[in-house]
């Protein structure tokens, strides 16, 4: 069903929803669309259980509770969350914007705000796992306690893959990572860390088979070790931790100017093109600082510009927030 608002933000990673909450707080009705199936963008699908240490008002601050905050912070206002979906196609229309979604969906609104970071994520695919997405393997942990008590196999050799094992150690009755190299990509400091707890790890070695159990749920996997024995290991999840490719895809031919990946903008984050904004990674000008407080900045300013597009009459200052009841 085609729907209307005033603004839709295409990317649910930190930026977009600081400004989904800016939005709200002005009083405009909004969409937030994005192609991963849980809000929090790259903090989400690369670092949720690494510490930050650089938003303001947080000493340190784990990533998947940033992200928590941010969706509670919002939730009074509740937007519309058009998760696992992807923008496709743009085009201006009287009065405002048409934003068309795989499957064809089409949102009108006002304005968009644009907050795509690096682009949709792609997940790199580990070919034994065909068919088995959502079935018993991820490719990252929205919620850690789904795998409380199972047996969980880690694929991969980044610093995702050992953050995952940190974090599923306690929780899980068995970790064990596979990697396909002898040397890891992660730094050694995490390797020692994961190593001390006693997660194994096998080496040389591909997950090459899914096996099933009687019940269709994932049982076990089977693993091929070079110049070695494979083995069958006892798996209720397999996380395949193997990184993931990004691309700003459809973005890139909506006639925006680009700026080496990424979109440029003026001082009010508006694009060359009438009522399309930009912010966060995504946005560009001279002298950008790609972090998560530029991002929160940049929504703060994009979407009180906005509310001026839309309403002239609006004042672009929104008030204070500890003003309001
Ligand atoms: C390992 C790592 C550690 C980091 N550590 C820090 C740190 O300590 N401090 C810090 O400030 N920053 C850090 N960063 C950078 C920080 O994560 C980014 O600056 C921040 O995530 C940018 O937020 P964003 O919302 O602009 O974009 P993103 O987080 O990239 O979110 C963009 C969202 O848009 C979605 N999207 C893109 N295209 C489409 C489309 N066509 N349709 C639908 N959805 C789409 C994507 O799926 C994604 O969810 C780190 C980054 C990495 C990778």
């Amino acid at each position: 069903m085609d729907s209307s608002y005033d603004l839709v933000i295409i990317g649910a990673g930190p930026t977009g929803l600081f400004a989904a909450y800016y939005a709200g707080f002005r009083g405009l009705s909004m969409a937030v669309v994005d192609s991963l199936p849980e809000p929090g963008g790259q903090v989400t699908a690369m670092y949720p259980e690494k510490m930050i240490f650089d938003v303001g008002g947080f000493a340190a601050v784990r990533g998947r509770d940033l992200v928590q905050g941010l969706v509670d912070q919002v939730e009074p206002w509740q937007p519309a969350y058009l998760l696992g979906r992807k923008a496709e196609k743009l085009e201006s229309v009287d009065g405002g914007v048409e934003l068309t979604l795989d499957g064809g969906e089409v949102l009108r609104a006002g304005a968009v705000l644009i907050t795509a970071g690096i682009g949709e994520f792609t997940p790199r695919p580990l070919p034994a796992g065909d068919g088995w997405l959502g079935r018993g393997m991820v490719h990252f942990v929205p919620s850690l306690q789904v795998h409380a008590g199972q047996h969980v196999v880690v694929v991969g050799g980044g610093d995702s893959a050992f953050d995952w094992c940190l974090a599923l150690h306690p929780i899980a009755a068995s970790v064990t990572l596979v990697h396909r190299r002898a040397k890891f990509r992660a730094a050694e400091s995490i390797v020692r860390e994961v190593r001390g707890l006693g997660v194994r790890m096998i080496t040389d070695a591909e997950v090459t088979r899914f096996v099933e159990a009687p019940d269709g749920e994932l049982a076990a996997v089977e693993v091929a070790v070079k110049n070695g024995e494979g083995e069958q290991l006892p798996a209720n999840a397999v996380v395949a931790a193997l990184g993931f490719t990004a691309d700003l895809g459809p973005i890139e031919s909506w006639g925006l100017e680009i700026d080496h990946r990424a979109i440029s903008v003026d001082s009010t984050m508006a694009t060359a093109r009438p009522r399309v904004y930009a912010a966060g990674d995504v946005a560009a000008y001279p002298g950008k600082v790609k972090l998560i407080a530029t991002g929160f900045g940049e929504a703060a300013t994009a979407v009180n510009n906005i509310a001026v597009a839309l309403d002239p009459e609006a004042h672009l200052f929104p008030g204070h927030s500890s003003n309001a009841e």
